[in-house]
């Protein structure tokens, strides 16, 4: 295995929630709420789980948009939490975000060369004249023309408007690319061109992907590795065949019996969970997936699952599973 790019321990996020006249704390969200993992140097790491399961949140933490509330993270050997705003600036170099809309990460009123440029200027990088040629350059690499940089971002598609949005992330060279939902908002066929893409650059380029997303389906084509969230936990985590062919925690089988297979002698049944994602200001207690789990039992509801390597490589937090382990 390669060497760890970027590692994550026992990391937490909780917002505080603020009532009354006077803003008194009452509680607070946990969006993200005690996870580990590691990113190693060329894998794509996928990150999946329905929405308010804090994947997202996990990837601005780590690019410290948010402040983590505890926990640790490191990213090629250098810790970034204590980091000085100053330093964590010149890291954001070498970890930039893909979002999920371009269109709202476009400023509208700056030509799309404007709009490359300046993470180069932000950054300090190059003269006026080689800054102009990089823009170019990367155009092109994301399969878009010189001509493009006079216009502005209505002026193109869904579709383009994420080659843009990646197109920025790599101009300042970066090493990791979180990107954040980047095909969700775009037609399937269009999915598969901007997910071709990715996989392109990051061969071509030796880039580093966390890939968030709530469809498995997406996850499964790009994806080294899956991790599954839910409700600011890592609940499995996975090389990606292991976890479609094998998914052990009752909530990944539900995610995934709800994929469309393509091999029609194959058929999962479908698992549908009962009710809702419980609200992280007040998750249930000991496995918080138990008000929804088909298989729990009474230890469920009183203790908290580790999160365990069953597998060589294959980490899952279920009683279940890792009693039958021993
Ligand atoms: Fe279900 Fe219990 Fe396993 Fe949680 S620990 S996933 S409730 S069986």
């Amino acid at each position: 295995m390669s060497n760890v790019l970027l590692k994550v321990e026992d990391l937490k996020k909780y917002f505080p929630i603020r009532t009354g006249l006077f803003s008194r704390k009452t509680g607070d969200v946990k969006a993200v709420d005690g996870i580990s993992f590691e990113v190693f140097e060329g894998e794509t790491l996928g990150i999946v789980g329905e929405s308010g399961c804090g994947k997202s949140t996990t990837g601005r933490v780590i690019m410290r948009l948010h402040e983590a509330t505890d926990g640790r993270v490191t990213f090629d050997g250098v810790e970034l939490n204590s980091l000085s705003n100053d330093a964590m600036r010149k890291v954001r170099r070498e970890i930039q975000m893909v979002f999920q809309d371009p269109y709202a990460s476009l400023n509208p009123r700056h030509s799309i060369g404007k709009i490359l440029e300046e993470p180069l200027i932000v950054h300090g990088i190059g003269t006026a004249a080689e800054r102009k040629k990089k823009v170019i350059e990367f155009l092109e690499v994301v399969g878009l023309s010189a001509y493009h940089a006079k216009r502005y971002p209505h002026q193109f598609s869904g579709g383009q408007r994420q080659r843009i949005g990646i197109a920025r992330a790599l101009m300042t060279n970066p090493k990791l690319i979180i990107a954040d939902e980047p095909v969700s908002a775009l037609d399937v066929s269009i999915q598969a061109q901007v997910l071709n893409l990715m996989k392109r650059l990051q061969e071509d380029l030796k880039l580093t992907y966390i890939f968030i997303a709530h469809d498995l389906g997406v996850v499964r084509h790009i994806s080294d590795r899956v991790g599954v969230m839910y409700l600011g936990k890592m609940v499995e985590l996975s090389n990606s065949e292991e976890l479609y062919e094998n998914p052990l925690h009752p909530y990944t089988q539900a995610l995934l019996s709800a994929v469309p297979v393509p091999d029609p002698g194959f058929e999962r049944d479908q698992i549908l969970l009962k009710g809702d994602i419980p609200s992280p200001a007040d998750p249930p207690t000991g496995c918080t997936f138990h008000t929804r789990c088909p298989l729990a039992i009474e230890l469920c509801k009183q203790q908290v699952p580790q999160f365990l390597e069953v597998k060589s490589g294959h980490y899952v937090a279920c009683h279940l599973v890792n009693d039958t382990s021993h």
